[in-house]
C-alpha cells in the first residue's frame, strides 16, 4: 500500500466522527511517529510504499482514533510548552491554556533566584518541569497516582531536569513540610453537569481522577490549597491556579475570604483559566 492510498483509507474511515483538518492532522502525527519523517517529506511522497510493520502500526492506531482515543495516547508522546512530554492513560493531555498558566508563572519569576516551587496534581509533570526549566527554582511536584508519577519521572529525566516528585493525597494532609515561594495546582475541577459538553475523547479515555469533581464540592482541591499556602507560603509567594471557568466568581472569592489578594486571568479562548493569589 502507497502513503497517499492509506490517507485515503483514514479520511474514509474517519469521516463521520471527525473533521477533515483533524483527520489530516492525526495522520501527519502518525506519519512523522511511524515513518521518521517530517512534516513536509511527507507531503512529498504519496508515492512511498509502506512494509508490512508500518502498515499495522497505521491500522491499529486507526482503530484507536475511530473510539475517538486521543492521537497523543497512540504516539504517547506530546509537545508542551516548547517541551517533548511522555504521555499515556494515567496523565491528562497538557492543554494550550495550561502553556498560559506556566507563562504566566514564568514572566512574574524570571528575574528571581533560589525560587521553591511546589506543584499540586503534576500528572504528566508538564507544569513542574516546564518550570524547572525555565526558572532558577527547587521544585517538588506531588500527585495522588503512582501511575502518574512514573510517567512524570520519565519526562523529567526526557528534559534533563531534577523535580522531587512524592505520592500523596493532598486533601489528606494536615500541613505541608516546607515553605514555597510559588505554590501551583492545575486540579480536577470539572462538574459531573459539565460533562455534556465534553468531547468524547476527552470523557472516554483521559483519567477521570484529573478532571472531575463532586457538583456540591466543587471547589475542594482550591480551599484544600489555599489552606495550606495560608501558612506555607514564602513572604512575597504567589499561589497559581488553573481554575473552572464557569465558577472563577466562586473561586476568586474563596481565597478572598482566606486573606488572599486575588488577580483573575482569561486565556486564549477568552474564558477566566487562572487565578493568581498572593497574601
Ligand atoms: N480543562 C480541562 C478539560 O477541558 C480540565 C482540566 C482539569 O480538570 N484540571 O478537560
Amino acid at each position: 500500500m502507497r502513503l497517499s492510498q492509506l490517507k485515503l483509507q483514514f479520511i474514509d474511515h474517519l469521516k463521520d466522527g471527525y473533521p477533515s483538518k483533524e483527520i489530516e492532522s492525526f495522520f501527519n502525527i502518525l506519519a512523522e511517529k511511524y515513518l521518521g519523517m517530517t512534516r513536509l517529506e511527507v507531503a512529498l511522497a504519496p508515492e512511498l510504499a509502506l512494509n508490512e510493520e508500518q502498515l499495522s502500526a497505521f491500522e491499529s492506531a486507526l482503530k484507536r482514533l475511530k473510539q475517538h482515543e486521543p492521537v497523543q495516547y497512540i504516539t504517547g508522546e506530546t509537545e508542551f510548552f516548547g517541551l517533548h512530554f511522555l504521555v499515556d492513560k494515567n496523565v491528562l493531555i497538557p492543554r494550550p491554556e495550561t502553556e498560559e498558566l506556566v507563562d504566566w508563572i514564568i514572566q512574574d519569576n524570571k528575574e528571581l533566584q533560589n525560587l521553591k516551587i511546589l506543584d499540586i496534581g503534576t500528572g504528566s509533570g508538564c507544569i513542574a518541569i516546564s518550570l524547572a526549566k525555565n526558572l532558577k527554582a527547587e521544585v517538588t511536584a506531588f500527585d495522588i497516582s503512582e501511575a502518574a508519577l512514573k510517567t512524570a519521572r520519565k519526562n523529567a529525566k526526557l528534559n534533563k531536569v531534577d523535580v522531587d516528585f512524592r505520592k500523596l493525597d493532598i486533601l489528606k494532609l494536615e500541613k505541608l513540610q516546607e515553605r514555597y515561594d510559588i505554590i501551583v495546582s492545575n486540579p480536577p475541577y470539572v462538574r459531573e453537569q459539565e460533562k455534556e459538553q465534553m468531547q468524547k475523547n476527552v470523557l472516554d479515555h483521559e483519567p477521570k481522577t484529573a478532571l472531575f469533581v463532586d457538583d456540591d464540592d466543587a471547589l475542594i482541591f482550591y480551599k484544600k490549597i489555599a489552606e495550606l499556602a495560608q501558612v506555607s507560603l514564602r513572604q512575597n509567594g504567589a499561589l497559581y491556579f488553573e481554575i473552572n471557568q464557569y465558577l472563577h466568581e466562586e473561586t476568586r472569592d474563596l481565597v478572598e475570604n482566606l486573606g488572599f489578594e486575588a488577580e483573575l486571568k482569561k486565556d486564549i479562548f477568552g474564558n477566566y483559566r487562572m487565578l493568581k493569589a498572593v497574601r
